[in-house]
């Protein structure tokens, strides 16, 4: 199949693979829309199965950051890296400062930053190699303790927020005593955790990993609870918070929540997930608004005289926007991410 007939090509403006036989790195990042500006956007690593499933991830994930960055009126495009090995084992100091070359092959049009399997010591790394690099250095944070450039604490706390709003939008009421699922509690979903803990929310966690789950037990009296079941609980919200996909033919039967909002990409393995949670009752955050506290914090870094309070208003901001989408779905039916697309849509392609 060519790149340009795959299901997931959306226009994007270039897509590039490495191989690079001295260090093992297999790579490819994809540049989705430059309109706005140099795309910026995480690099994810992880075992992908076959070069198929890495290049339908890094084609899905790169398009979704430009719709994030438009919604979320920063002046950048969407772009992602993939790196196909495992985070656990693979890792070397010189495959990292090998995806830092690779990056340089954009020409600036991609600006690099964390993701999934992807730490700051590692965007460390490559920027010994490139200067298009973010999420890497900070001199404001968001919950008072010293930023690294991690946008985990920003990203938190805007999906934060967008549950906080769609709370009000549901139940017309604020979070104590609502009932969380967290589906993942790595470096976003456990400082959900804990910001849900302190608003009075009573939460549910599930991961592969047991390290944070008793972390999370432990300090914020969560339930753990199995991978398996984590969507279907009797709760007020789902928050998917490990890799995307949550929602799909098998899990929307299922779904036991009033409420999705999260912290995953893609969280709709397909586009029809959007109408059934619609016709479903189940009110859905779209993904790339409710997580847009990251690259707000990675924008946000580079402003001169900025404020700690300044960046927790600008993460915030999210608010604003999850609001307007949900009041727009509920007065005309069309679905939340549709609706979202729409508007980010209009602000893309008319730059
Ligand atoms: P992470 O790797 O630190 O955490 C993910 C967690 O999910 C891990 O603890 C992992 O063990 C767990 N997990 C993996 N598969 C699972 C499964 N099947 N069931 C339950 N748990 C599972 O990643 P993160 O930085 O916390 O990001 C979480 C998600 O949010 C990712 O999809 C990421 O792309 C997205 N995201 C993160 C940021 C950010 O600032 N870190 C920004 C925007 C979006």
């Amino acid at each position: 199949m060519s790149i340009f007939d795959h299901p997931d090509y959306d226009k994007h403006e270039s897509i590039s693979f490495i191989n690079d036989a001295s260090t093992g790195l297999k790579a490819i990042i994809a540049v989705h829309n430059t309109n706005l500006g140099p795309s910026v956007g995480g690099c994810r690593m992880f075992p992908y199965a076959n070069s198929h499933a890495a290049l339908a991830d890094v084609l899905r994930l790169s398009s979704g950051m430009s719709y994030k960055a438009a919604m979320a009126g920063l002046p950048q495009g969407g772009g992602k890296a993939v790196i196909i090995g495992d985070p656990k084992t693979d890792k070397s100091h010189a495959l990292m400062q090998a995806m830092g070359k690779f990056v340089n092959s954009c020409d600036g049009k991609y600006i690099i930053a964390e993701d999934s399997g992807i730490s700051v010591a590692d965007v460390n790394q490559m920027a010994k190699k490139t200067k298009f690099a973010g999420g890497n250095t900070a001199q404001y944070s968001i919950d008072g303790l010293p930023a690294d450039g991690n946008p985990a604490p920003a990203t938190s706390l805007g999906v934060f927020h967008s549950i906080q709003v769609a709370v009000e939008h549901v139940f017309n009421s604020d979070l104590t005593g609502k009932k969380v699922a967290i589906q993942g509690v790595g470096h976003v979903g456990l400082r959900l955790a804990k910001l849900l803990h302190e608003a009075g929310c009573e939460l549910m966690v599930s991961d592969i990993f047991d390290d944070n789950l008793l972390i999370a037990e432990k300090q914020f009296g969560a339930t753990i609870v199995s991978n398996s079941d984590i969507h279907k609980l009797d709760v007020d919200i789902f928050s998917p918070c490990a890799l995307g996909g949550a929602i799909n033919e098998n899990t929307i039967t299922s779904l036991g929540a009033s409420i999705i909002a999260g912290a995953a990409n893609n969280q709709l393995a397909t586009n029809e997930m959007d109408r059934l949670l619609l016709e479903k009752g189940i009110c859905y955050v779209p993904d790339y608004l409710a997580n847009a506290g990251g690259i707000i914090d990675i924008h946000y870094q580079s402003i001169k005289n900025g404020s700690n309070v300044g960046l927790c208003e600008r993460v915030a901001g999210i608010s604003n926007t999850v609001r307007a989408v949900l009041e727009e779905s509920s007065s005309t039916g069309i679905p939340t991410q549709t609706v979202a697309n729409m508007k980010a849509e209009k602000i893309l392609y008319s730059a």
